[in-house]
């Protein structure tokens, strides 16, 4: 199932459970713009090349379109705008003023040089200026796509309209107005969002043990996270394969081993499991941080975690989703456990709106009640409907995007 049919058919679901309006339904089926565009650079070799770039801007009921920006060779349309719809779910129920939009360029960035690569991110931000801004649409990384390329298209937005307008994109270097903690924001938010599941649940922290697969940006600091707050984090994945110790690992050594190694693999000799035996290992959380489509329904009658929070997006297919739901597994969703980076990156847009800069602290102290306020929405949506974590999630994003759309 392609990854657009996917996502309508969630949102088909939620209207089976709750009474949606209708209108709202019709109108989340459909993009409000597909915008493509063909530009041109000059390569360092004199030759002139032509990419083709495109942003999906799906609803903007809420504010404006938010999303990624992927440079990638495989630009598949259908998944871009699967995903230009789920953040207009993850925003509604983070409850951030902000639409959903997904974008990119047909490119292999690795293939070009950094002055290449400079004038790409230009001519593709002097294409699409009209389309964004920062009460328009705001883009931010994706796949392939960094800070540095951040900066590159906040500096160029700017000469186009003839002022700075800094909070055009989020996702830039501190220096550029780029928000402190949005590295590790993805990590903490789902460990807020964890937290309030804990106690709806009455879990103890002593007697959990922990699974993540993925060992990168939100994978590697959920692990830093858990094992700070003196969790068990029992086994850990990279792409070359997990490691497990029941009596829990240490995590800081890992880290240590990954750096000088590249992989978690080998860490004081332990075997190296299989993302399959990493994946069904007995623990109470399993947190998948890597890849989508992970937890299929030949894997789930095999997971043995009570609880999973997704720090990936669609690590779980729909039918891995039914069999959990079925079977009493709480699946915490992507489009909540992983919201705290989007959230942080409203709070990048709201510093640049007015011009300040807040410390670490300050931005962590206002992601955690944003993220704590979204959980407890989801579980209350849940209670009320007697709908899984999920179907709840997106009952209550449509819910906030139909009270937003009386006034159209
Ligand atoms: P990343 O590239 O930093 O890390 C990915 C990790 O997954 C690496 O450790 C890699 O070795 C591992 N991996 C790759 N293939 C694997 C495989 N087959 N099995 C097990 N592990 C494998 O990426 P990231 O930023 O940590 O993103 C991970 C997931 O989290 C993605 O689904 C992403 O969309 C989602 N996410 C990330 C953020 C963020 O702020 N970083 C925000 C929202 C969602």
């Amino acid at each position: 199932m392609s990854a657009f049919t996917n996502a309508m058919r969630q949102l088909d679901l939620a209207a089976t459970i709750a009474p949606l309006d209708p209108k709202t339904l019709d109108a989340l089926h459909h993009p409000a713009r597909t915008i493509n565009v063909e530009f041109s650079i000059v390569m360092d070799d004199g030759s002139t090349r032509f990419f083709h770039g495109y942003r999906v801007q799906w609803n903007n009921v809420r504010g404006p379109f938010k999303g990624g920006l992927r440079f990638h060779t495989q630009v598949d349309l259908d998944e871009v705008k699967a995903l230009a719809f789920w953040m207009t779910i993850k925003c509604a129920v983070a409850g951030i003023p902000f639409g959903g939009g997904k974008g990119g360029v047909t490119v292999n960035p690795k293939e070009l040089s950094s002055g290449e690569l400079e004038r790409l991110t230009r001519a593709f931000t002097r294409a699409i200026a009209d389309c964004i801004g920062s009460d328009k649409d705001i883009p931010a990384p994706d796949v392939n796509t960094t800070p540095q390329i951040m900066d590159w298209l906040a500096d160029e937005y700017g000469k186009v309209i003839g002022h700075q307008d800094l909070a055009v994109v989020t996702g830039k270097t501190v220096g550029k107005g780029g928000s402190e903690g949005r590295g590790t924001a993805t990590a903490q938010g789902g460990f807020y969002v964890f937290d309030v599941y804990r106690q709806k649940f009455g879990v103890d922290p002593e007697s959990l043990s922990v699974v993540i697969q993925g060992f990168g940006n939100a994978g590697e600091t959920m692990a830093k996270i858990f094992h700070h707050h003196g969790y068990k984090v029992v086994a850990v994945s990279d792409s070359k394969g997990g490691i497990h110790s029941e009596h829990g690992l240490d995590i800081p050594g890992v880290i240590e081993h990954k750096k000088k190694t590249g992989s978690v693999t080998g860490f004081n000799n332990l075997e190296t499991l299989t993302q399959e035996q990493l994946l069904t290992l007995p623990c109470g959380l399993l947190v998948p941080s890597a890849l989508e489509n992970q937890l299929t329904a030949e894997i789930a009658p095999r997971v043995q975690a009570q609880m999973i929070l997704e720090l990936a997006n669609g690590p779980t297919t729909p039918e891995a989703d039914a069999y959990f739901a079925k079977h009493g597994v709480t699946v915490i969703p992507d489009v909540l456990a992983n919201s705290g980076g989007v959230t942080t990156s409203f709070l990048e847009w709201q510093q640049n709106k007015i011009g300040e800069h807040w410390d670490e602290g300050r931005v962590f102290q206002r992601l955690e009640p944003l993220m704590r306020q979204a959980a407890q929405d989801v579980i209350s949506t849940a209670e009320k409907y007697g709908a899984t974590q999920r179907e709840a999630a997106f009952i209550l994003a449509i819910e906030r995007i139909a009270e937003a759309m009386k006034g159209e």
